[in-house]
């Protein structure tokens, strides 16, 4: 899990449309990740994909659950090397984080086709992406593959769209005090940020 990073540190005013009780029933565990099912949490880089998912990570390790938090790429090179996927058994649920930079690379594609399949309706995954499923094709080698792993993903599932602006950046933009109102912004002065 990332250090800090948990549901009390998070700023559910960040996010309108992510429901606060809804995320803290979800901590709750048994509704879905007993039943192998997945949440998959959507957005552009810097709206809290990777906090929210150590967070709920987090708690659900307070309720007893056994949970490997890890970034999808270092987990499937890993995997390529050492065939774990029935050992990854043991979680109850694996973070998947930031599934769409894995790179289209044959070996490593399969085994996170194989990992999302093995844990089919027995084990539970939280994703994280940037891109919304429509661009997955970035991920798996052919369209019918990608159609096949969506598939599995989504048939159990809660899905988040966390589409905000960047709360990295608007803490940046915070940071730099009351500033000009954007009305007043001209190119010239654009530049000079
Ligand atoms: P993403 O994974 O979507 O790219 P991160 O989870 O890495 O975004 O968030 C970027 C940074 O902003 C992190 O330091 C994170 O803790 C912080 N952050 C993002 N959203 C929130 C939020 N709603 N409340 C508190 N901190 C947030
Ligand atoms: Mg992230």
């Amino acid at each position: 899990m990332l250090p800090g990073k948990t549901l009390e540190t998070f700023d559910f005013a960040a996010v309108p449309m992510l429901s606060k009780a809804h995320v803290s029933a979800i901590t709750a565990g048994d509704s879905w990740v007993g039943k192998g099912s997945n949440i998959l949490l959507f957005g552009p880089p810097g709206v809290g994909k990777s906090h929210l998912g150590s967070a709920i990570g987090l708690a659900l390790v307070e309720k007893g659950y056994r949970v490997l938090f890890s970034r999808t790429t270092d987990l499937v090179q890993k995997l390529v090397f050492e065939s774990a996927i029935a050992k990854l058994d043991k979680f109850h649920l694996l973070v998947l984080d930031d599934i769409t930079y894995v790179t289209k690379d044959q070996a490593e594609t399969s085994v996170l086709f194989e990992l999302i399949s093995a844990r089919y309706e027995r084990r539970s995954m939280l994703i994280t992406a940037n891109q919304p499923f429509g661009e997955w094709n970035t991920i798996f080698p052919d369209p019918a593959m990608t159609l096949a792993a969506v598939d599995r993903l989504v048939q159990h599932a809660t899905i988040f769209e966390m589409n905000v602006e960047s709360y990295r950046r608007r803490a940046a933009e915070q940071a730099k005090g009351p500033g000009r109102p954007a009305q007043r912004a001209t190119p010239a002065n654009i530049q000079a940020d």
